[in-house]
């Protein structure tokens, strides 16, 4: 279905149309810093025509239809979705350079994601309150409304899933902005809600720039409310721009995690995770344990595996099933990584891997950069406290549970934490200080449908996967009835 698909028309009110005061732009492959097709952005007219149908049909069909109807629309989305898992891994490959296997390794879970969020469609239950003989109190869960979902460029895919998900088991409708620079597959999705039969309006994509399209559906007075992943500066921008509507906001922002390494772990073990979660996404996963904190006893066994561990990441075109590891997703995002690595050197860090752009003749033009490795850093420095998404690892000493502890809380960030160790008081008495939303104990990375995910401090607002999930597109309404019918 998704094969012969084109992008040169934005999904708004369940049919396909041209840009009104966008325009239709090449997107970059970044494997090879060129154009590989036409994409549809849209402007401000095209944001107001999707909120407009967005509104139309929360306030029609939508809001109004049972929860266990809604659920079936969502259950054969689903099961439509899993027909399309090597397309739409293909399709976000293309626009974002992520090795396929991986693509197709996180998208081929999203059924299962649909298949939840469904499951919660007809279970928006309220509570009995316990009050005097008389009055009777409940409370309702009701849809907030109208959603406008913005999200980024690493996983374009899955930041929807985890957004249009929830929102839509709740009741509300939504329009999805993709980034700018990977709206490919944003758009893919749309056709597959199209094809299940949800509302036209229900669901609108439109592509478009940040500070224009964006901003406009952020201080849009007719969207209740934002669901962000991106950057946290970004998010501090939002909150002003929709400042004035006082809508609500969730926000999944950026990551420094620590991947704790104490000296009793299963070392090997421990060192698959580290070195895969370092380079994985080409170092652009807000969970990625970008800080690698290893306990001294063995800390120089754990610098010369990450070293002789990095030189075996097979780093090549995404779309070739054999490849470990893409180039980064856009040019900026090179830079960014490049700029770093630069940083990193000069704070007298110790760079025992990589280091550099990838120019060989078969990659040449692609934005690919080596997995790079510093060790010996401390936890003061640049890239020790900063977020650099792209594929560097940063060693960092420790003495002890005090230290470990100190440095894994000492950055603004509190995503996502691992630790290893073999003493099960230590897992529990470490984990428990951890500031994060997320924190692994002997394994890294394992999220699902099911477990709530989100950040502490400046990593975010609000929670998504899990039940919690519902909370940011809902509100509560009590309701309280006398049962005399006097007023008292
Ligand atoms: P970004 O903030 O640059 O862009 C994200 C989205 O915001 C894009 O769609 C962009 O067009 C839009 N945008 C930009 N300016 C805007 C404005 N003024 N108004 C409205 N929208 C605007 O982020 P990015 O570079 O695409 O993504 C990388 C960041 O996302 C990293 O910090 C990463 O850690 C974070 N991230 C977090 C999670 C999580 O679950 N916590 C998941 C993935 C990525």
């Amino acid at each position: 279905m998704l094969d012969s698909f084109r992008f040169d028309r934005l999904f708004i009110d369940g049919e396909w149309t041209v840009p009104l005061d966008g325009g239709v732009r090449g997107s970059i492959d970044p494997a090879t810093g060129k154009v590989w097709g036409d994409v549809a952005y849209g402007g401000i007219k095209d944001i107001d025509r999707a909120v407009a149908a967005a509104r139309a049909a929360f306030e029609g069909p939508w809001r109004r239809m049972p929860g266990w109807e809604r659920a079936a629309i969502l259950r054969r989305f689903a099961d439509l979705y899993a027909t399309q898992i090597d397309a739409l891994a293909r399709i976000e490959t293309q626009d974002n350079g992520r090795a396929v296997r991986e693509s197709r390794g996180d998208i081929g879970l999203h059924p299962q994601y649909w298949h939840w969020f469904a499951s919660l469609a007809d279970k928006l239950s309220g509570r009995t309150i316990p009050m005097d003989d008389s009055v009777h109190a409940f409370t309702s869960r009701l849809p907030v409304g109208v959603v406008g979902t913005i999200t980024p460029w690493n996983v374009p895919l899955m930041a929807a899933t985890w957004k249009l998900g929830p929102a839509l088991a709740a009741g509300c409708t939504v329009v999805l902005k993709p980034a700018e620079q990977t709206p490919a597959s944003s758009l893919a999705l749309a056709r597959l809600f199209q094809e299940a039969g949800f509302p036209p309006g229900v669901v609108n994509v439109v592509p478009g720039d940040g500070p224009a399209a964006g901003a406009h559906l952020v201080a849009h007075p007719g969207v209740d409310k934002i669901a962000f992943t991106g950057e946290g500066a970004t998010a501090k921008t939002i909150l002003k721009t929709g400042a004035d509507t006082l809508k609500r906001f969730s926000f999944e922002l950026g990551g420094k995690a620590p991947h704790i390494i104490f000296a009793d772990a299963d070392i090997e073990q421990a060192l698959n995770a580290a070195t895969g979660s370092a380079w994985a996404l080409c170092g652009q996963s807000c969970a990625l344990g970008s800080r690698i904190l290893v306990e001294r006893p063995v800390y120089d066994r754990v610098v010369a595996a990450f070293r002789e561990r990095a030189a075996r990441v097979r780093v090549g075109m995404p779309l070739d099933p054999a490849t470990h590891m893409g180039p980064q997703a856009h040019h900026q995002q090179l830079d960014k990584t490049l700029s770093y690595i630069d940083i990193g050197r000069r704070e007298g860090a110790d760079l025992v891997a990589g280091g550099s752009r990838i120019d060989s003749p078969d990659l040449a033009g692609g934005y690919f950069v080596e997995p790079t490795v510093f060790a010996g850093v401390r936890p003061d420095m640049r890239i020790a406290q900063e977020e650099i998404f792209g594929p560097v690892a940063a060693i960092i000493p420790f003495d002890g549970e005090e230290e470990a502890v100190s440095i894994a809380n000492g950055t603004p960030y509190g995503l996502a934490a691992g630790l290893w160790t073999s003493d099960t008081g230590r897992a529990h008495r470490v984990a428990n200080r951890i500031e994060a939303g997320i924190v692994w104990v002997n394994t890294y990375r394992y999220i699902r449908w099911s477990t709530p995910y989100g950040g502490f401090k400046t990593s975010g607002w609000g929670r998504e996967n899990g039940i919690e999930a519902l909370d940011s597109y809902l509100e509560t309404r009590t309701t309280i009835i006398s049962t005399t019918g006097r007023f008292a």
